[in-house]
């Protein structure tokens, strides 16, 4: 629809009840029996902030020979919870099968998976399959950080005739090491809500993480970044989870979690901008921190290469040419050229250490006859 009229999205609070205006997802990561399913799903239901319940139905795993999940044989218990509890029941559906399934036993809202969202055909498969139903549907972010490729999918849903769409933030691929499972590039979902005026965005801390140690730091962000909602996995025994073990808490947990991270006050917009701001410079801070540690690999490499061929640490000639490129390069980004010089000394001061230091260790070791 690029260029013609702007989609119009139904408001959350008019189809959801919130929690101090913030919308509230949790559930386990998978469905895996009925027992697990009630105890988890009775034990969010006492909390009263979460009117949604979230369950994983079929999964979409990497390897086979996982778990991948119940099945349709658990739609009629989450038919049934649903009466028990009150809540709201989200199901992901990866093929137009699981959603015209879904859409029989009652489900509530459907949410397209990272890699689904990810897949033109498939979504559009789906959309053919939810056409004219007016579903509510929540649209993870694709697993590549492609924002137009994320706006196709919200686009061809809405085409479809829902417009109570939800953007979900889950984070996105990365080929540097880092500590969360997903890069969260929060820049991502701030573009998506200028594009897109009006669209609810909430965060899913969870999948960014990959471990429940970090997911308050992820959810707190998301909250200085008024983002709409949180989606959090929640298993009444996280440890014994057949899926995402490492990352789920229990309903206890979130309820402490939530008391945490949603502020009591509303925050002003100069501390809006601030905190979009630093969370953008978060982002750039830990790009740059692995691209370092990706350049300092190399110098090891080199370091090895120039020991095995007895060459000598110390080349001045290159040390000069890479000093007048660097400076060259950085002025003509606006760089300070003292700042430049200043940066790569210290960067060619590491790399001597790292050399020296596997010289050292070479020299060190016992010598084998
Ligand atoms: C999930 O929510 O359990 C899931 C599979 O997430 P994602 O699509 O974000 O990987
Ligand atoms: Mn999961």
């Amino acid at each position: 629809m690029a260029g013609s009229e702007p989609l119009s999205f139904t408001p959350l609070d008019s189809w959801l009840p919130l929690y101090q205006n913030l919308l509230i997802v949790a559930g386990p990561c998978s469905v895996e029996n009925l027992h697990q399913l009630k105890t988890t799903a009775k034990e969010l239901a006492m909390l009263k902030q979460v009117p949604v319940l979230r369950a994983g139905v079929w999964k979409p795993r990497s390897r086979p020979g996982n778990f991948e999940g119940v099945g349709e044989e658990a739609l009629p218990w989450l038919q049934e919870i649903k009466k028990e509890t009150g809540q709201r029941i989200a199901v992901e559906v990866a093929q137009p099968r699981h959603a015209e399934l879904c859409l029989k036993h009652d489900v509530d809202i459907l949410w397209l998976g990272a890699r689904t969202s990810v897949n033109p055909f498939m979504v559009a498969e789906i959309a053919r399959a939810i056409k004219g139903t007016g579903i509510a549907m929540m649209i993870k972010n694709p697993v590549s950080p492609d924002l137009q490729l994320w706006i196709g999918s919200i686009e061809r849903i809405f085409q479809a005739g829902s417009n109570k769409i939800i953007a979900i933030h889950r984070g996105f691929h990365g080929y540097h090491k880092s500590r969360y499972r997903n890069i969260p590039l929060w820049s991502i979902p701030l573009t998506l809500k200028k594009e897109l005026p009006g669209i609810p965005v909430i965060c899913d801390p969870s999948h960014i993480a990959g471990d429940r140690r970090w997911i308050k730091e992820i959810a707190q962000k998301a909250m200085a970044l008024r983002m709409d909602g949180l989606m959090i996995e929640s298993h009444h025994k996280p440890e014994h989870a057949l899926t995402d073990p490492i990352q789920q808490i229990t309903p206890a947990e979130l309820q402490t979690l939530l008391k945490q991270v949603i502020p009591a006050e509303k925050k002003d917009q100069t501390e809006k901008q601030l905190a979009e701001l630093r969370a953008l410079i978060d982002d750039k801070d830990h790009e740059l921190l692995e691209l370092l540690a990706e350049r300092l690999q190399m110098v090891e490499e080199i370091g090895i290469i120039k020991k095995d061929n007895k060459i000598s640490i110390l080349q001045p000639e290159r040390k000069n040419d890479i000093s007048t490129d660097r400076k060259e390069k950085g002025t003509a980004l606006g760089l300070k050229t003292e700042f430049v010089d200043k940066l790569f000394s210290i960067l060619h001061q590491e790399s001597v250490n790292i050399q020296q230091s596997i010289q050292k260790k070479e020299k060190n070791r016992p010598i084998d006859h």
